[in-house]
């Protein structure tokens, strides 16, 4: 990979996190501090590296096996573009399953529709590693407002 590519997928995945562009006055001092650190191509540069992202993404994948598969009595298939943990108590995860890196956390929430839009999430995990937690967030508490969930589907996860 040569260091103009790397520039551009980097370049790339911060545009499409809405990174380095200005956020409305209401929005909170995480997604100030997500502008704060966009604005500075270095630091985008590595964090959004993906030498950078993928090991973020491996180790919030293994994290997640271990906590899903255990708390889940090993209830591990790989479907629909992620690997589902079912069997989890409720409070094991969030909403009505959650994905971190590769692995999707739930009860039994893992209808063909859910699983595609986590398959979403997974890819966007894999993009910004572990920087994807703080982006996340500071895309808005309001599933319906937050960017990384539109892509993901509303419908698919059932936001509507
Ligand atoms: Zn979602």
């Amino acid at each position: 990979m040569t260091p103009r590519l790397v520039d551009d997928a980097a370049s790339r995945a911060a545009r499409s996190a809405g990174i380095g562009q200005p956020s409305p006055p209401h929005r909170g001092r995480l997604a100030q501090l997500v502008d704060w650190v966009g604005r500075r191509p270095a630091l985008r540069l590595v964090g959004l590296h993906p030498m950078i992202a993928r090991p973020g993404y491996w180790a919030a994948s293994g994290i997640a096996l271990i906590w899903g598969s255990v708390l889940g009595g090993f209830h591990v298939r790989r479907r629909g573009g992620v690997v589902v943990c079912a069997g989890l108590p409720r409070w094991a995860f969030g909403r009505g399953g959650t994905t971190i890196g590769a692995v999707y956390l739930t009860h039994a929430n893992t209808s063909p529709a859910v699983l595609a839009h986590e398959s979403v999430h997974r890819a966007q995990w894999r993009r910004y590693g572990v920087a994807f937690i703080p982006l996340y967030l500071a895309a808005g508490r309001d599933a319906r407002q937050n960017r990384f969930e539109i892509e993901a589907g509303l419908d698919l996860g059932g936001y509507r």
